[in-house]
Protein backbone atom coordinates (compact mmCIF):
# COMPACT_ATOMS: atom_id res chain seq x y z
CA UNK A 1 0.00 0.00 0.00
CA UNK A 2 2.58 2.40 1.27
CA UNK A 3 4.56 1.82 -2.15
CA UNK A 4 1.28 2.69 -3.94
CA UNK A 5 0.27 5.40 -1.78
CA UNK A 6 -1.13 8.70 -3.77
CA UNK A 7 -2.29 11.34 -1.44
CA UNK A 8 -3.48 13.57 -4.45
CA UNK A 9 -5.36 10.34 -5.66
CA UNK A 10 -7.07 9.52 -2.47
CA UNK A 11 -7.89 13.43 -1.71
CA UNK A 12 -9.89 12.40 -4.97
CA UNK A 13 -11.28 9.43 -4.05
CA UNK A 14 -12.31 11.31 -0.66
CA UNK A 15 -13.86 14.11 -2.74
CA UNK A 16 -16.24 12.15 -4.36
CA UNK A 17 -17.11 10.24 -0.59
CA UNK A 18 -17.25 13.35 0.93
CA UNK A 19 -18.53 16.72 -1.26
CA UNK A 20 -21.20 16.31 -3.15
CA UNK A 21 -20.00 18.44 -6.10
CA UNK A 22 -22.36 20.86 -7.52
CA UNK A 23 -23.67 20.76 -11.46
CA UNK A 24 -22.47 17.48 -12.30
CA UNK A 25 -24.74 14.86 -13.20
CA UNK A 26 -21.96 12.10 -12.55
CA UNK A 27 -21.00 13.25 -9.17
CA UNK A 28 -19.68 9.54 -8.81
CA UNK A 29 -17.16 8.88 -11.10
CA UNK A 30 -13.72 10.04 -11.11
CA UNK A 31 -13.90 11.38 -15.06
CA UNK A 32 -16.33 14.02 -13.37
CA UNK A 33 -14.33 15.25 -11.15
CA UNK A 34 -11.75 18.33 -11.55
CA UNK A 35 -8.17 18.41 -11.21
CA UNK A 36 -7.36 19.65 -7.16
CA UNK A 37 -6.36 23.01 -7.24
CA UNK A 38 -4.19 23.91 -4.59
CA UNK A 39 -3.52 27.89 -5.12
CA UNK A 40 -4.46 30.92 -7.51
CA UNK A 41 -2.78 33.93 -8.31
CA UNK A 42 -4.44 36.89 -10.46
CA UNK A 43 -5.37 34.90 -13.70
CA UNK A 44 -3.44 31.40 -12.81
CA UNK A 45 -4.92 28.69 -11.06
CA UNK A 46 -2.50 25.94 -10.00
CA UNK A 47 -3.58 22.39 -9.36
CA UNK A 48 -1.59 19.54 -7.26
CA UNK A 49 0.32 18.55 -10.34
CA UNK A 50 1.99 21.92 -11.06
CA UNK A 51 0.03 22.63 -13.60
CA UNK A 52 -1.03 25.96 -14.47
CA UNK A 53 -4.22 26.84 -15.96
CA UNK A 54 -4.71 30.49 -17.71
CA UNK A 55 -8.46 31.39 -16.06
CA UNK A 56 -10.35 32.56 -18.82
CA UNK A 57 -13.74 31.99 -16.62
CA UNK A 58 -12.98 34.04 -13.50
CA UNK A 59 -11.99 31.21 -11.63
CA UNK A 60 -14.79 29.11 -13.39
CA UNK A 61 -18.17 30.42 -12.44
CA UNK A 62 -18.09 34.08 -13.38
CA UNK A 63 -17.20 35.15 -9.81
CA UNK A 64 -13.45 35.75 -9.14
CA UNK A 65 -13.66 39.01 -11.19
CA UNK A 66 -10.83 40.64 -9.48
CA UNK A 67 -8.42 37.73 -10.29
CA UNK A 68 -7.18 35.65 -7.46
CA UNK A 69 -5.18 35.87 -4.29
CA UNK A 70 -6.10 39.61 -3.78
CA UNK A 71 -4.06 41.12 -0.35
CA UNK A 72 -6.41 43.97 -0.57
CA UNK A 73 -9.71 42.08 -0.25
CA UNK A 74 -8.15 39.97 2.44
CA UNK A 75 -6.94 42.91 4.49
CA UNK A 76 -10.63 44.19 4.35
CA UNK A 77 -11.70 40.69 5.36
CA UNK A 78 -9.48 40.07 8.13
CA UNK A 79 -9.60 43.71 9.65
CA UNK A 80 -13.25 42.74 9.50
CA UNK A 81 -13.65 39.48 11.30
CA UNK A 82 -11.39 40.71 13.88
CA UNK A 83 -13.56 44.06 14.47
CA UNK A 84 -16.83 42.33 13.91
CA UNK A 85 -17.49 39.25 11.92
CA UNK A 86 -20.98 39.11 12.19
CA UNK A 87 -24.21 40.10 14.15
CA UNK A 88 -27.61 39.47 12.81
CA UNK A 89 -29.74 42.21 11.42
CA UNK A 90 -32.35 40.77 13.34
CA UNK A 91 -30.70 42.41 16.35
CA UNK A 92 -28.36 45.08 14.95
CA UNK A 93 -27.35 46.79 11.62
CA UNK A 94 -23.92 47.43 10.94
CA UNK A 95 -21.83 49.80 9.30
CA UNK A 96 -20.27 47.31 6.30
CA UNK A 97 -23.79 47.07 5.18
CA UNK A 98 -24.72 50.68 5.30
CA UNK A 99 -22.02 51.53 3.37
CA UNK A 100 -21.82 49.18 0.29
CA UNK A 101 -25.87 49.36 -0.01
CA UNK A 102 -25.13 53.35 -0.13
CA UNK A 103 -22.52 52.24 -2.58
CA UNK A 104 -24.54 50.30 -4.93
CA UNK A 105 -27.08 52.63 -4.88
CA UNK A 106 -24.55 55.12 -6.61
CA UNK A 107 -23.35 53.09 -8.98
CA UNK A 108 -25.66 54.32 -11.53
CA UNK A 109 -28.58 57.37 -11.69
CA UNK A 110 -31.08 54.04 -12.67
CA UNK A 111 -32.70 54.70 -9.10
CA UNK A 112 -31.68 51.51 -7.56
CA UNK A 113 -32.08 52.58 -3.90
CA UNK A 114 -32.22 49.43 -1.06
CA UNK A 115 -30.46 46.00 -1.36
CA UNK A 116 -31.97 43.28 0.35
CA UNK A 117 -28.14 41.39 1.04
CA UNK A 118 -28.16 38.01 0.73
CA UNK A 119 -25.58 35.46 0.03
CA UNK A 120 -25.50 33.89 -2.99
CA UNK A 121 -27.33 34.34 -6.29
CA UNK A 122 -29.90 31.82 -6.43
CA UNK A 123 -31.40 33.52 -3.06
CA UNK A 124 -31.04 36.79 -4.42
CA UNK A 125 -33.27 36.07 -7.27
CA UNK A 126 -35.41 34.19 -4.49
CA UNK A 127 -35.62 37.34 -2.94
CA UNK A 128 -36.34 39.44 -5.66
CA UNK A 129 -39.63 37.62 -6.41
CA UNK A 130 -40.49 38.08 -2.92
CA UNK A 131 -39.82 42.17 -2.98
CA UNK A 132 -42.19 42.23 -5.84
CA UNK A 133 -44.72 40.30 -4.51
CA UNK A 134 -44.57 42.82 -1.17
CA UNK A 135 -44.88 45.38 -4.37
CA UNK A 136 -47.76 44.51 -5.30
CA UNK A 137 -49.42 43.53 -1.54
CA UNK A 138 -49.15 46.69 -1.03
CA UNK A 139 -50.83 47.83 -4.07
CA UNK A 140 -53.65 45.67 -3.26
CA UNK A 141 -53.12 43.23 -5.89
CA UNK A 142 -52.24 40.17 -3.78
CA UNK A 143 -53.47 38.00 -6.94
CA UNK A 144 -50.40 39.00 -9.03
CA UNK A 145 -47.89 36.16 -8.69
CA UNK A 146 -46.80 34.82 -11.58
CA UNK A 147 -43.62 35.65 -13.00
CA UNK A 148 -42.46 35.03 -16.44
CA UNK A 149 -38.90 33.72 -17.79
CA UNK A 150 -37.24 33.22 -20.79
CA UNK A 151 -35.94 30.22 -22.81
CA UNK A 152 -32.02 29.46 -22.36
CA UNK A 153 -32.41 31.55 -18.86
CA UNK A 154 -30.21 30.23 -16.17
CA UNK A 155 -31.56 31.74 -12.11
CA UNK A 156 -30.27 29.67 -10.12
CA UNK A 157 -31.09 26.53 -8.15
CA UNK A 158 -33.46 27.04 -5.38
CA UNK A 159 -37.36 25.69 -5.94
CA UNK A 160 -37.83 29.42 -7.53
CA UNK A 161 -34.49 29.59 -9.22
CA UNK A 162 -35.20 26.12 -10.75
CA UNK A 163 -38.57 27.50 -11.71
CA UNK A 164 -37.49 30.10 -13.63
CA UNK A 165 -34.81 28.45 -15.54
CA UNK A 166 -34.59 26.56 -19.10
CA UNK A 167 -32.45 23.36 -17.89
CA UNK A 168 -34.32 20.39 -18.41
CA UNK A 169 -32.34 18.29 -15.79
CA UNK A 170 -33.49 20.39 -13.20
CA UNK A 171 -37.13 20.47 -14.34
CA UNK A 172 -37.39 17.04 -14.26
CA UNK A 173 -35.31 16.01 -11.29
CA UNK A 174 -36.38 18.36 -8.72
CA UNK A 175 -40.28 17.90 -10.38
CA UNK A 176 -42.90 19.05 -8.89
CA UNK A 177 -41.52 22.86 -9.44
CA UNK A 178 -43.07 26.08 -8.22
CA UNK A 179 -46.24 26.99 -9.88
CA UNK A 180 -46.56 30.24 -11.95
CA UNK A 181 -43.04 30.09 -14.07
CA UNK A 182 -44.34 31.14 -17.85
CA UNK A 183 -41.95 30.48 -20.14
CA UNK A 184 -41.01 33.23 -22.83
CA UNK A 185 -38.93 32.62 -25.78
CA UNK A 186 -35.26 33.60 -25.58
CA UNK A 187 -34.20 36.84 -27.51
CA UNK A 188 -31.50 35.05 -29.69
CA UNK A 189 -30.76 37.97 -33.05
CA UNK A 190 -28.32 35.38 -34.17
CA UNK A 191 -31.16 32.93 -34.73
CA UNK A 192 -33.60 35.69 -35.90
CA UNK A 193 -36.44 34.43 -39.04
CA UNK A 194 -34.35 35.10 -42.29
CA UNK A 195 -34.72 38.79 -43.76
CA UNK A 196 -35.85 40.51 -40.56
CA UNK A 197 -33.27 43.42 -39.24
CA UNK A 198 -32.14 42.89 -35.50
CA UNK A 199 -34.43 45.60 -34.40
CA UNK A 200 -37.52 44.21 -36.25
CA UNK A 201 -36.51 41.23 -34.43
CA UNK A 202 -36.79 43.05 -31.13
CA UNK A 203 -39.86 44.18 -31.34
CA UNK A 204 -41.45 40.96 -32.66
CA UNK A 205 -39.68 39.45 -29.47
CA UNK A 206 -41.41 42.30 -27.61
CA UNK A 207 -44.36 41.47 -28.76
CA UNK A 208 -44.34 38.27 -28.36
CA UNK A 209 -43.90 39.29 -24.54
CA UNK A 210 -46.77 41.13 -24.28
CA UNK A 211 -48.87 38.52 -25.93
CA UNK A 212 -48.10 36.23 -23.49
CA UNK A 213 -48.93 38.60 -20.68
CA UNK A 214 -52.62 39.47 -22.29
CA UNK A 215 -53.19 35.64 -22.84
CA UNK A 216 -51.91 35.11 -19.29
CA UNK A 217 -53.76 37.77 -17.84
CA UNK A 218 -51.49 40.93 -16.61
CA UNK A 219 -53.21 41.11 -13.46
CA UNK A 220 -51.72 38.03 -12.96
CA UNK A 221 -48.45 38.65 -13.29
CA UNK A 222 -45.52 40.07 -10.77
CA UNK A 223 -42.81 40.24 -12.45
CA UNK A 224 -40.65 39.11 -15.77
CA UNK A 225 -37.45 37.97 -14.65
CA UNK A 226 -35.07 39.00 -17.53
CA UNK A 227 -31.36 39.08 -17.32
CA UNK A 228 -30.43 42.41 -19.49
CA UNK A 229 -27.74 40.39 -21.41
CA UNK A 230 -28.07 36.59 -20.94
CA UNK A 231 -24.68 35.16 -20.17
CA UNK A 232 -24.99 31.63 -20.82
CA UNK A 233 -25.12 31.78 -24.85
CA UNK A 234 -24.02 35.75 -24.56
CA UNK A 235 -27.51 36.88 -26.06
CA UNK A 236 -26.64 40.75 -26.44
CA UNK A 237 -30.41 42.13 -27.14
CA UNK A 238 -31.15 44.86 -29.73
CA UNK A 239 -31.12 47.76 -27.50
CA UNK A 240 -35.05 48.45 -28.79
CA UNK A 241 -35.98 44.84 -27.27
CA UNK A 242 -35.17 46.38 -24.06
CA UNK A 243 -36.77 49.77 -24.03
CA UNK A 244 -39.48 47.67 -25.44
CA UNK A 245 -39.63 45.40 -22.56
CA UNK A 246 -39.76 48.38 -20.26
CA UNK A 247 -43.01 50.08 -21.90
CA UNK A 248 -44.60 46.75 -21.68
CA UNK A 249 -43.89 46.38 -17.45
CA UNK A 250 -44.82 50.04 -16.88
CA UNK A 251 -48.41 49.50 -19.76
CA UNK A 252 -49.68 46.62 -17.23
CA UNK A 253 -47.56 47.50 -14.18
CA UNK A 254 -45.11 44.44 -14.02
CA UNK A 255 -42.08 44.56 -12.36
CA UNK A 256 -39.01 43.70 -14.43
CA UNK A 257 -36.15 42.15 -12.29
CA UNK A 258 -32.94 42.25 -14.00
CA UNK A 259 -30.66 39.08 -12.96
CA UNK A 260 -27.54 40.74 -12.83
CA UNK A 261 -25.64 37.91 -11.23
CA UNK A 262 -23.80 36.78 -13.86
CA UNK A 263 -22.66 40.41 -15.39
CA UNK A 264 -23.25 42.65 -13.19
CA UNK A 265 -20.54 44.83 -11.21
CA UNK A 266 -18.41 45.19 -14.26
CA UNK A 267 -18.24 41.95 -16.39
CA UNK A 268 -19.41 43.91 -19.14
CA UNK A 269 -17.35 47.43 -18.80
CA UNK A 270 -20.55 48.96 -17.27
CA UNK A 271 -21.56 48.36 -13.64
CA UNK A 272 -24.44 46.61 -14.99
CA UNK A 273 -25.60 45.22 -18.19
CA UNK A 274 -28.90 47.52 -18.34
CA UNK A 275 -26.62 50.54 -18.20
CA UNK A 276 -25.75 49.52 -22.48
CA UNK A 277 -29.39 50.26 -23.29
CA UNK A 278 -30.62 53.15 -21.61
CA UNK A 279 -32.93 51.20 -19.78
CA UNK A 280 -33.42 50.49 -16.15
CA UNK A 281 -35.04 47.65 -14.20
CA UNK A 282 -36.77 47.70 -11.10
CA UNK A 283 -35.39 45.06 -9.11
CA UNK A 284 -31.70 44.04 -10.03
CA UNK A 285 -30.08 41.18 -8.46
CA UNK A 286 -26.47 40.87 -8.18
CA UNK A 287 -23.87 38.34 -6.61
CA UNK A 288 -20.59 36.68 -7.81
CA UNK A 289 -18.55 40.06 -8.80
CA UNK A 290 -19.80 41.75 -6.00
CA UNK A 291 -17.49 40.41 -3.54
CA UNK A 292 -15.03 39.42 -6.46
CA UNK A 293 -16.16 35.56 -5.14
CA UNK A 294 -13.81 36.44 -1.50
CA UNK A 295 -16.86 36.08 0.23
CA UNK A 296 -20.34 34.56 -0.88
CA UNK A 297 -22.56 37.63 -1.06
CA UNK A 298 -25.69 38.08 -2.73
CA UNK A 299 -27.91 40.98 -3.44
CA UNK A 300 -31.40 42.16 -4.70
CA UNK A 301 -31.69 45.63 -5.17
CA UNK A 302 -34.72 46.98 -5.30
CA UNK A 303 -35.33 51.23 -6.62
CA UNK A 304 -36.36 53.93 -4.10
CA UNK A 305 -39.98 53.80 -6.83
CA UNK A 306 -40.64 49.61 -5.37
CA UNK A 307 -39.72 50.60 -1.94
CA UNK A 308 -41.79 53.40 -0.97
CA UNK A 309 -44.63 51.34 -2.71
CA UNK A 310 -43.91 48.40 -0.36
CA UNK A 311 -43.07 51.23 2.60
CA UNK A 312 -45.28 54.24 1.91
CA UNK A 313 -48.14 55.81 3.85
CA UNK A 314 -47.76 53.23 6.93
CA UNK A 315 -47.74 50.02 4.94
CA UNK A 316 -44.16 49.04 6.67
CA UNK A 317 -46.71 47.82 9.05
CA UNK A 318 -47.97 44.89 6.60
CA UNK A 319 -44.67 44.22 4.68
CA UNK A 320 -43.52 40.77 5.28
CA UNK A 321 -40.26 40.79 4.94
CA UNK A 322 -38.13 37.19 4.82
CA UNK A 323 -34.52 36.89 6.22
CA UNK A 324 -31.36 35.05 6.63
CA UNK A 325 -29.00 34.25 9.40
CA UNK A 326 -26.60 35.29 7.06
CA UNK A 327 -28.25 38.59 5.68
CA UNK A 328 -25.91 41.77 5.40
CA UNK A 329 -22.83 39.46 6.55
CA UNK A 330 -20.59 42.06 7.62
CA UNK A 331 -17.58 40.42 6.41
CA UNK A 332 -18.93 39.88 2.94
CA UNK A 333 -20.00 43.46 2.75
CA UNK A 334 -16.05 44.85 3.71
CA UNK A 335 -15.32 42.59 0.63
CA UNK A 336 -17.82 44.08 -1.38
CA UNK A 337 -16.60 47.49 -0.54
CA UNK A 338 -12.97 46.34 -1.07
CA UNK A 339 -13.84 45.13 -4.47
CA UNK A 340 -15.48 48.19 -5.89
CA UNK A 341 -12.84 50.27 -4.17
CA UNK A 342 -10.51 48.61 -6.49
CA UNK A 343 -12.27 48.87 -9.27
CA UNK A 344 -12.49 52.07 -9.40
CA UNK A 345 -8.92 52.90 -8.63
CA UNK A 346 -7.91 50.58 -10.75
CA UNK A 347 -10.26 52.00 -13.68
CA UNK A 348 -11.02 48.42 -14.40
CA UNK A 349 -14.59 48.96 -16.01
CA UNK A 350 -12.69 51.24 -18.66
CA UNK A 351 -10.09 48.50 -19.04
CA UNK A 352 -12.31 45.46 -19.77
CA UNK A 353 -14.63 47.14 -22.18
CA UNK A 354 -11.14 48.41 -24.30
CA UNK A 355 -9.68 45.33 -24.09
CA UNK A 356 -12.73 42.86 -24.04
CA UNK A 357 -14.03 44.57 -27.13
CA UNK A 358 -10.45 44.29 -28.52
CA UNK A 359 -10.71 40.30 -28.12
CA UNK A 360 -14.08 39.98 -29.92
CA UNK A 361 -12.19 41.85 -32.98
CA UNK A 362 -9.64 39.62 -33.02
CA UNK A 363 -12.28 36.76 -33.01
CA UNK A 364 -14.39 38.26 -35.14
CA UNK A 365 -11.09 39.21 -37.78
CA UNK A 366 -9.66 35.40 -36.81
CA UNK A 367 -12.67 34.04 -37.66
CA UNK A 368 -14.42 36.07 -41.08
CA UNK A 369 -15.69 33.33 -43.37
CA UNK A 370 -14.68 31.03 -41.61
CA UNK A 371 -16.84 28.02 -42.48
CA UNK A 372 -18.11 26.61 -39.16
CA UNK A 373 -18.08 29.68 -36.74
CA UNK A 374 -21.39 31.27 -36.64
CA UNK A 375 -21.18 34.39 -34.50
CA UNK A 376 -18.73 36.13 -32.41
CA UNK A 377 -20.79 38.19 -29.73
CA UNK A 378 -20.10 40.10 -26.48
CA UNK A 379 -19.70 42.89 -23.98
CA UNK A 380 -16.52 43.66 -22.22
CA UNK A 381 -15.09 40.38 -20.57
CA UNK A 382 -18.17 38.60 -21.36
CA UNK A 383 -17.50 36.61 -24.83
CA UNK A 384 -19.32 34.19 -26.95
CA UNK A 385 -18.22 32.59 -29.78
CA UNK A 386 -20.98 29.98 -31.73
CA UNK A 387 -20.07 27.17 -33.63
CA UNK A 388 -22.14 26.02 -36.31
CA UNK A 389 -21.90 23.06 -38.99
CA UNK A 390 -23.07 25.04 -41.54
CA UNK A 391 -22.19 29.28 -41.34
CA UNK A 392 -23.82 29.95 -44.47
CA UNK A 393 -26.90 28.26 -43.18
CA UNK A 394 -26.92 28.20 -39.68
CA UNK A 395 -27.20 24.80 -39.26
CA UNK A 396 -26.37 23.60 -35.73
CA UNK A 397 -23.28 20.82 -35.37
CA UNK A 398 -25.47 17.41 -34.27
CA UNK A 399 -25.82 17.02 -30.51
CA UNK A 400 -24.07 13.81 -30.58
CA UNK A 401 -20.67 15.28 -32.13
CA UNK A 402 -20.54 17.67 -28.76
CA UNK A 403 -18.12 19.86 -30.34
CA UNK A 404 -18.48 22.51 -27.61
CA UNK A 405 -17.55 19.86 -25.11
CA UNK A 406 -14.39 18.76 -27.02
CA UNK A 407 -13.53 22.49 -27.27
CA UNK A 408 -13.60 22.77 -23.74
CA UNK A 409 -11.91 19.77 -22.93
CA UNK A 410 -9.15 20.33 -25.45
CA UNK A 411 -8.52 24.04 -23.94
CA UNK A 412 -8.51 22.26 -20.70
CA UNK A 413 -5.87 19.52 -22.03
CA UNK A 414 -3.42 22.55 -23.09
CA UNK A 415 -4.42 24.57 -19.64
CA UNK A 416 -6.82 26.74 -20.35
CA UNK A 417 -10.35 27.25 -18.91
CA UNK A 418 -12.89 28.42 -21.08
CA UNK A 419 -16.86 27.35 -21.31
CA UNK A 420 -18.76 25.65 -23.56
CA UNK A 421 -22.60 25.95 -23.35
CA UNK A 422 -23.51 23.63 -25.86
CA UNK A 423 -21.53 24.53 -29.23
CA UNK A 424 -21.29 28.79 -28.12
CA UNK A 425 -17.51 29.19 -26.86
CA UNK A 426 -17.74 31.52 -23.59
CA UNK A 427 -14.98 33.57 -21.77
CA UNK A 428 -15.71 35.48 -19.00
CA UNK A 429 -12.19 36.62 -17.83
CA UNK A 430 -11.22 38.59 -14.99
CA UNK A 431 -11.62 42.53 -15.03
CA UNK A 432 -8.14 42.55 -13.91
CA UNK A 433 -7.12 40.63 -17.62
CA UNK A 434 -4.29 42.50 -19.16
CA UNK A 435 -3.94 43.05 -22.74
CA UNK A 436 -0.99 40.26 -22.52
CA UNK A 437 -2.87 37.91 -20.61
CA UNK A 438 -6.28 38.96 -23.22
CA UNK A 439 -3.93 37.74 -26.26
CA UNK A 440 -3.00 34.95 -24.67
CA UNK A 441 -6.39 34.01 -23.76
CA UNK A 442 -7.70 34.29 -27.53
CA UNK A 443 -4.51 32.66 -28.85
CA UNK A 444 -5.28 29.66 -25.99
CA UNK A 445 -9.59 29.81 -27.43
CA UNK A 446 -8.35 30.04 -31.25
CA UNK A 447 -5.63 26.68 -30.64
CA UNK A 448 -8.42 25.14 -29.09
CA UNK A 449 -11.31 25.72 -31.28
CA UNK A 450 -8.96 24.88 -34.83
CA UNK A 451 -7.87 21.65 -33.43
CA UNK A 452 -11.52 20.25 -32.90
CA UNK A 453 -12.77 21.87 -35.86
N1 LIG B 1 -28.64 34.04 -11.92
C1 LIG B 1 -27.70 34.00 -12.88
C2 LIG B 1 -27.85 34.86 -14.09
C3 LIG B 1 -26.60 33.17 -12.75
O1 LIG B 1 -25.66 33.13 -13.70
C4 LIG B 1 -26.48 32.38 -11.57
C5 LIG B 1 -25.32 31.48 -11.39
O2 LIG B 1 -24.60 31.16 -12.28
C6 LIG B 1 -27.49 32.46 -10.60
C7 LIG B 1 -28.54 33.31 -10.80
C8 LIG B 1 -27.41 31.63 -9.36
O3 LIG B 1 -26.41 32.08 -8.52
P1 LIG B 1 -25.75 31.11 -7.43
O4 LIG B 1 -25.04 30.04 -8.18
O5 LIG B 1 -24.82 32.01 -6.64
O6 LIG B 1 -26.86 30.60 -6.58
Amino acid sequence: YEAHHNPIGDLVEDSIRFVWRHGVAAAATREARGPLAVSASGVHVTDADGRVYLDGLSGGSAAATLGHGRVDVADAVHAQMTTLHWVSLRTFINEPSIELGRRIAGLTDAGLQTSFFVSSGSEAVESATQLAKSYHRAKGNPERTKFLYRKTGYHGTTLVGASASDNQEFRTWFAPLAPGFVELDACYPYRRPDGMTEEEYGDACADAIEATILAEGPETIAGILAESIPAALVLVPPANYLRRLREICDRYDILWIDDEVFIGVGRTGRWFGFEHFGVTPDIVTSSKGITGGYVPLGAAIATGRVMETIYGDGAATQAKVSGHTYAAHPTACAAGLAVLDAIEKEHLLESTARIGEGMIEAFRSRYAGHPNVGDVRGKGFLIGIELVEDAGTKAPFAKQLAVGRRVMDRAMEQNFMLRATGDVITLFPALVTTQQDADDMVAATCRAIDEVL
